[in-house]
């Protein structure tokens, strides 16, 4: 029995059937960790460091289209400029976010202290962490990468060491509503024998479904008829978008998943629920991969510590930008575990997820590519991404190397603070 005041974690844990941890798995130890050597090592992003610019950045713009997209550009006092993105959902709260907390802090600052910059964006705003504020400092961080790019006259892909060339992606459904054999069809002809695609991701059960699924049986159909229709010799990944407990998915994860060769078992469990996903991890054979709703870089640091996961799945946009999903990258890289970043539809985020890729040490082997339309980012930028014998290539242009449509931007709520 613990005596020191807290709750007692064996209590908890045995409630819910998790694993009993050690309070220093569950709570951050960062100099019990060998990998980690100093306290505030996760601030040591992979960043590269520029000589200052001598530029200050002097506004910040929103371009909001409905509810569903905000792009960014930030303009700098030399007369340069850098677009970028904030996530999809609810963008135009983001936008919000953006002028009444983030933009008042980064006014002012040269461009290259970016790090330090992001940092101060989080901390100031301690009082609302995470989620919009992250996704609002994506818009102002993308914008600036961006920039940094098109100064060095470098792709971001190339400022961070790496080559634009085709990178292989996997052809994922975001549909729950579709039959098996439907679901079967459009991935074989249209994905794999039209596009190449050699990976492929489909859902199981139902989103945070408390181990329902979307209707009797379809989680067991879908599996077996996919597999059936691409063949054995193709990758296919499964996302459970945190519909399971423990005993169902590892029951899953023991029997159907792992019958049909399944490369890749996402967010099996409610995401904030680490020991439950861990205890997954330990117990299955299929590879568990999560993360994409991750955006405080200290969860990271104990989702890596305590080997909850083996994928990671960082999404630039949530996690509040390029500059802090490196330093996600780095520990990924420092712990030997694969980033397959969350890039689940067809706007920026596709292209900031390819230039990541490009990059890391730790990329694994494929990029998430919407296989679904999505009206509001058609025409938004150029050159549009393709998808040819399974692989896209790397946007090679400076900055993120494509344009925002001016057509596009029509129609759209404009908003400054400068
Ligand atoms: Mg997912």
């Amino acid at each position: 029995m613990k005596t020191d005041g807290r709750p007692s974690l064996k209590t908890k844990a045995s409630t819910v059937n998790a694993p009993v941890l050690a309070a220093e798995q569950c709570y951050a130890q960062p100099r019990s960790i060998p990998w980690l050597p100093q306290e505030r090592a996760y601030e040591l992003a992979g960043v590269p460091q520029f000589a200052s610019s001598g530029a200050k950045i002097i506004s910040v713009e929103t371009y909001t289209k409905g509810n569903t997209l905000s792009v960014v550009r930030v303009k700098t006092d030399d007369g340069q400029e850098g677009w970028g993105q904030m996530s999809t959902y609810s963008a135009d709260i983001a936008a919000t976010v953006l002028h009444r907390l983030i933009a008042s802090k980064v006014l002012g600052t040269d461009p290259v202290t970016l790090n330090d910059t992001s940092d101060r964006c989080v901390y100031d705003n301690h009082k609302y962490p995470w989620s919009f504020v992250c996704r609002a400092l994506s818009g102002f961080d993308t914008a600036v990468w961006d920039l940094l790019g098109k100064r060095e006259g470098k792709s971001v892909c190339e400022l961070l060491g790496g080559k634009p060339r085709p990178f292989p992606i996997y052809a994922s459904s975001m549909r729950r509503d579709i039959k098996p054999r439907d679901e079967a069809q459009r991935l074989t002809t249209i994905w794999r024998d039209k596009k190449g695609a050699r990976a492929f991701k489909i859902r199981i059960g139902a989103v945070v479904g408390n181990n329902r699924d979307q209707w009797e049986g379809r989680t067991e159909d879908n599996v077996n008829t996919v597999r059936k229709a691409l063949g054995d010799d193709m990758m296919l990944l499964v996302d459970a978008n945190s519909c399971y407990t423990p005993d169902k998915i590892i029951a899953l994860g023991q029997g159907l998943l792992a019958d049909n060769n399944v490369c890749h078992l996402e967010e099996p469990c409610p995401y904030w629920e680490l020991e439950w996903t861990a205890k997954v991890t330990r117990e299955i054979k299929v590879p568990v991969a999560g993360g994409e709703q991750d955006n405080d870089i200290a969860q990271w640091r104990r989702m890596i510590n305590m080997k909850a996961v083996d994928i990671l799945q960082p999404d630039i946009n949530y996690l509040g930008g390029l500059t802090r999903t490196l330093r996600v990258a780095q520990m990924a890289q420092q712990a030997g575990i694969p980033v397959v970043p969350h890039a689940a539809n067809s706007s920026m985020i596709t292209v900031f997820s390819l230039h990541l890729m490009g990059a890391i040490a730790s990329a694994g082997p494929h990029l998430e590519f919407s296989i679904e339309g999505f009206p509001a980012a058609q025409g938004m930028y150029d050159p549009a991404l393709k998808v040819v014998d399974g692989k896209v290539q790397i946007p090679s242009g400076p900055g993120w190397g494509v344009t925002i449509s001016k057509k596009w931007l029509e129609g759209t709520t404009y908003q400054i603070t400068q």
